[in-house]
């Protein structure tokens, strides 16, 4: 019997779980059918490089369609809503789709337009954000005409795709305006809902401290309640204000809207709950999440949907032979971290154990915890990674579900040059 397998979201998660799926399963015993709203697959870690000028919106977009292999259905419109009990799909264009397994992987949304005065007046004159195509290339514009002030990145709140990619911000500007030879002129600052300068104190620690090294200035625990784009002021639910004449915030983040009018499929903010060891929805056992969907307590981070990749292909195998499910994924997560000057850091952990020194993937590799020019052209080399290997679903070996610890030392390495 030919099953038929639905996959709602053609970005990273539902492309590289398409392509695993046809490459495990010859299309007479499984109907694959991937669904998104736009033709547009933007590599977002690219976003970063946009507003430095160290890249373009177009060289980091490419048609979904295309991505996908032959014997893959693709469809170009919006999910509605999903009816579990009935195992439908139904589709903004009127359509109907049935299915035996279903995968959600409709990522993680931003919604500005939820914290006060955030997309009102200077939305986009001075206040703004990197995480799309349209915010990243204004942005590029708003600094290039930047000649002195005080500058802030603001997270409103905690869960944001790619935790890392803020503190990123501030490093690539410190160095930017450098080179501008202007750096004495801008003030920056980092606003931030967490205790530290990240979520896991090793890492935290390392990072705060750079940000002190290249005076940054770190605000802790300020919980956004209002972006005040005229007065030039971030206004903190305590009462706390940080100035500003250019904001640059993460706005807050929610599940596909869709999520909400499906009964049973998500939580309070459309996130899908999972096993977050199988990823196996809670809403049904022929129901999986990949990547920012979900809300297991993983990074929402391209790195984890990529790992998780390996056990949800392997769950729907056993879900379908009627096997018990593999409680694979492990949390794995890494991010190399940009720090500016052509170096970067890489870390890697997950859901237990912190972020280590040593190497990654093995006892000969990247340099984790530390700075480096490596890791550098390693974050530059992945986006061809991405394109080529990652979303093909190509096995890579040492590189899955559950994190390595070849390689690693468990005390931290201090920061250098490698
Ligand atoms: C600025 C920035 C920098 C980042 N840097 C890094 C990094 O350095 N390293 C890293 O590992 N990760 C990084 N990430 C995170 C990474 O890009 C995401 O975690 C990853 O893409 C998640 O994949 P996904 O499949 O879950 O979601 P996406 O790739 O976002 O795909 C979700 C898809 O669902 C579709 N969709 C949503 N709703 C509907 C609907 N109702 N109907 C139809 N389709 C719908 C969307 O159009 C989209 O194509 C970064 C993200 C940003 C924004």
């Amino acid at each position: 019997m030919t099953q038929r397998v639905v996959i709602l979201g053609g970005g990273t998660g539902g492309t590289l779980a398409a392509n695993r799926l046809r490459r495990m399963f010859p299309a007479d015993e499984m109907q694959l059918t991937v669904v998104d709203q736009d033709d547009r697959h933007v590599y977002q870690p690219g976003l970063l490089f946009v507003p430095f000028g160290l890249t373009h919106p177009e060289d980091i977009v490419r048609p979904r369609r295309r991505q996908l292999h032959r014997g893959i259905d693709f469809r170009q419109t919006a999910v509605d809503r999903v009816e579990i009990g009935d195992e439908q799909v139904h589709l903004a264009d009127g359509t109907v789709l049935d299915y035996d397994v279903l995968v959600v992987a409709t990522g993680a949304v931003l919604v500005p337009e939820e914290t006060e005065g955030l997309t009102g007046p200077g939305w986009m004159e001075k206040v703004f954000t990197f995480y799309t195509p349209e915010g990243a290339g204004a942005l590029e514009g708003a600094l290039a005409t930047f000649d002195g002030g005080r500058i802030v990145v603001n997270v409103v709140d905690m869960p944001i795709k790619c935790p890392v990619a803020p503190l990123e911000f501030l490093f690539l500007a410190d160095w930017y305006f450098q080179e501008r030879g202007i750096r004495d002129r801008v003030e920056l600052t980092y606003a931030t809902p967490l205790d530290g300068a990240f979520t896991k104190p090793v890492a935290s620690d390392q990072l705060g401290s750079m940000l002190a090294e290249k005076g940054i200035e770190l605000v802790t625990e300020f919980n956004t309640g209002e972006v005040d784009g005229e007065g030039g002021r971030l206004v903190s639910y305590d009462g706390r204000e940080v100035p500003f004449d250019l904001a640059v915030v993460v706005p807050l983040h929610g599940g596909a809207p869709y999520v909400g009018r499906s009964p049973g499929l998500g939580d309070e903010l459309n996130f899908v709950p999972a096993d977050e060891r199988t990823l196996q929805a809670k809403a049904a056992p022929n129901v999986f999440v990949i990547g920012d969907a979900s809300s297991v307590p993983a990074s929402k981070a391209g790195s984890v949907t990529h790992f998780e990749g390996d056990t949800i292909v392997e769950n729907i195998r056993r879900h379908l032979a009627g096997e018990p499910l593999e409680p694979g994924f492990d949390g794995h997560a890494n991010c190399f971290i940009e720090t500016g000057f052509h170096k970067a850091l890489l870390i890697d952990f997950n859901y237990q154990t912190e972020p280590l020194g040593g190497h990654y993937p093995g006892a000969v590799g990247l340099p984790l915890l530390k700075e480096s020019r490596l890791n550098h052209l390693g974050k530059l080399m992945f986006q061809w990674f991405y394109w080529h290997s990652l979303l093909p679903g190509r096995e890579v070996p040492g590189i899955g579900s559950t994190m390595p610890t070849a390689g690693k030392v468990a005390a931290p390495t201090p920061t250098g040059e490698d």
